[in-house]
């Protein structure tokens, strides 16, 4: 019996499902597959199922294109072909594990709203011994760091306290040894199975071939930027990341929501060292960024509904329906004759990123100055960075816009001509994006003290009635 049994699990196919998690070490659900002993079908479906209403942008498709190629090659040299499908999930995976007869399917979990569902609903489907998921998107699965009343956490200096604590007690263990076990690839052909290009991930128009110059997508891309970051940059952090003219910050964003590299890695890395004192505050605060990743996610995960709607209710009606389109164009196109607005939104149509301390001040000026909606800046984001995440980017806008939680007071405006004599003092920023903008040309579409004030007394007003 026992040999038998033996025998079953050496020879069925196990389903190895690849959602955002294109990377080979420190992946449960690729360990798993492997662990099963029979033939592994890797697979990555592009969702154009009619559900999604978060559809990636070109950017993120721009990156999901050559991270797929990185993670297929990476692949190949074990022996498994990585196939490609479009469609809807829910309908594909019972189809393909019907026709390739294979038993178990795995894959590591993604916490979006829409793909909690998808996971229901192919679970659903689906014999529940034959289901395997792991949780490896985050260093704590959502719903697992709660307050004493048990509910989630709506401030983020309580929640990474509780994070910390465990972290320091925890510790974290990334499953990070060489794969050396063979590995037997499911290499007949499938039915609906489809080539990368036809997945069409590449926008027509080609904005993407610039981001070339900027990125390389991939796990060892990411492995390399990560320990380049630990080595050289991480011990000035604390004190460069805001300034947006040098590369203070690790840009391993896109790397993380692609999952070609986690979180629990960079803690591992970071935890292990025995850092000299002058370092630790640098390593505490990138530690804290990586919380805010944490933070955002559960956030999204507790209240799916801020996607859409921001989550304090006050601010339902707060911003007018009607938007003024010349406004929102000219912010999108980097033409708004404020320096350091126009500086940033130019970086991120060239780059497909744009600092973190910029994103702040160019959405304060859009849903404060502009009085446009925050959606409206959420959503050019969301189709311009290469880093795009549900979470962060919803968590980010409604933390300036301050209708989400632990927001910044909406009356905390960000002056963008102070912001840039702070952050930016020798213009070094502005003059490498945007050095026609303001001083040089273009006339401020609207003057920022007004503006400032108009939307203060806008808030004083929804906040009596
Ligand atoms: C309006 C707005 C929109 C944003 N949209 C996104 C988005 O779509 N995707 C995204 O990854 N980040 C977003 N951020 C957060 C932040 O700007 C980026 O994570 C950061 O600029 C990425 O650069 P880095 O990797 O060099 O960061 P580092 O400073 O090196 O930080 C390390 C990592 O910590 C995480 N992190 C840092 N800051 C934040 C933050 N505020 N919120 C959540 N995670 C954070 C990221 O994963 C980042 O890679 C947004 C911020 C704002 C204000």
């Amino acid at each position: 019996m026992k040999s038998k049994q033996k025998q079953q699990q050496s020879t069925a196919t196990t389903l190895l499902w690849f959602r955002r998690d294109f990377r080979l070490v420190n992946n449960p659900a690729f360990s798993f597959a492997i662990s099963q002993g029979g033939p592994v079908l890797a697979i990555y479906i592009e969702n154009t199922g009619p559900d999604l209403s978060w559809r990636p942008g070109a950017a993120s498709r721009w990156w999901c294109h050559h991270s797929l190629m990185a993670l297929s090659d990476k692949l190949a040299e074990q022996g498994v072909e990585l196939k490609y499908f479009h469609g809807d999930p829910g309908k594909l995976i019972p189809s393909i594990m019907h026709e390739s007869g294979a038993t178990t399917i795995c894959w590591n979990r993604l916490y979006e709203p829409e793909e909690l569902k998808l996971d229901q609903s192919i679970e659903r489907s689906l014999d529940e011994l034959a289901v395997h998921k792991f949780d490896s998107h985050l260093l704590f699965p959502p719903g697992t760091l709660l307050n004493q009343q048990d509910q989630a956490y709506r401030v983020f200096t309580p929640f990474w306290k509780k994070a910390r604590v465990k972290l320091d007690f925890e510790g974290v263990n990334p499953v990070i040894r060489k794969q050396r076990k063979k590995i037997t690839g499911y290499n007949k052909k499938l039915l609906e199975e489809c080539s990368l290009g036809e997945l069409a991930l590449l926008d027509k128009n080609n904005w993407h071939t610039k981001l070339n110059q900027h990125w390389v997508p991939g796990e060892d891309a990411a492995l390399k930027t990560a320990k380049r970051f630990i080595k050289n940059k991480i011990e000035t952090y604390d004190t460069q990341r805001d300034i947006p003219s040098v590369q203070g910050t690790s840009k391993l964003s896109p790397h993380l929501h692609f999952g070609e590299i986690t979180t629990t890695q960079l803690v591992y890395s970071l935890l292990r060292e025995d850092w000299p004192g002058t370092h630790l505050s640098s390593v505490e605060r990138f530690l804290t960024e990586l919380g805010w990743r944490e933070f955002s996610t559960h956030i999204l995960w507790h209240f799916p509904h801020t996607v859409s709607k921001p989550m304090n209710d006050k601010f339902l009606n707060f911003w007018p329906k009607k938007v003024n389109q010349k406004y929102l164009n000219a912010w999108k196109t980097g033409m708004t004759g404020i320096p350091i607005v126009d500086a940033g939104m130019r970086e991120l149509w060239e780059t497909g990123s744009m600092h973190n301390r910029v994103r702040m001040i160019v959405a304060s000026f859009l849903t404060k100055n502009l009085g446009i909606h925050w959606l409206h800046g959420a959503k050019w984001f969301w189709d311009t960075l290469v880093d795009a995440d549900l979470a962060s980017n919803t968590l980010g806008w409604q933390w300036v816009a301050g209708c989400g939680v632990d927001a910044a007071p909406y009356y905390r405006i960000f002056n963008p001509y102070t912001q840039a004599d702070r952050f930016d003092k020798e213009q070094k920023y502005i003059q490498k994006w945007a050095i026609e903008s303001g001083k040089h040309g273009l006339t401020p579409i609207i003057d920022i003290k007004a503006s400032r004030q108009l939307a203060l007394e806008r808030y004083k007003k929804s906040n009596r009635s």
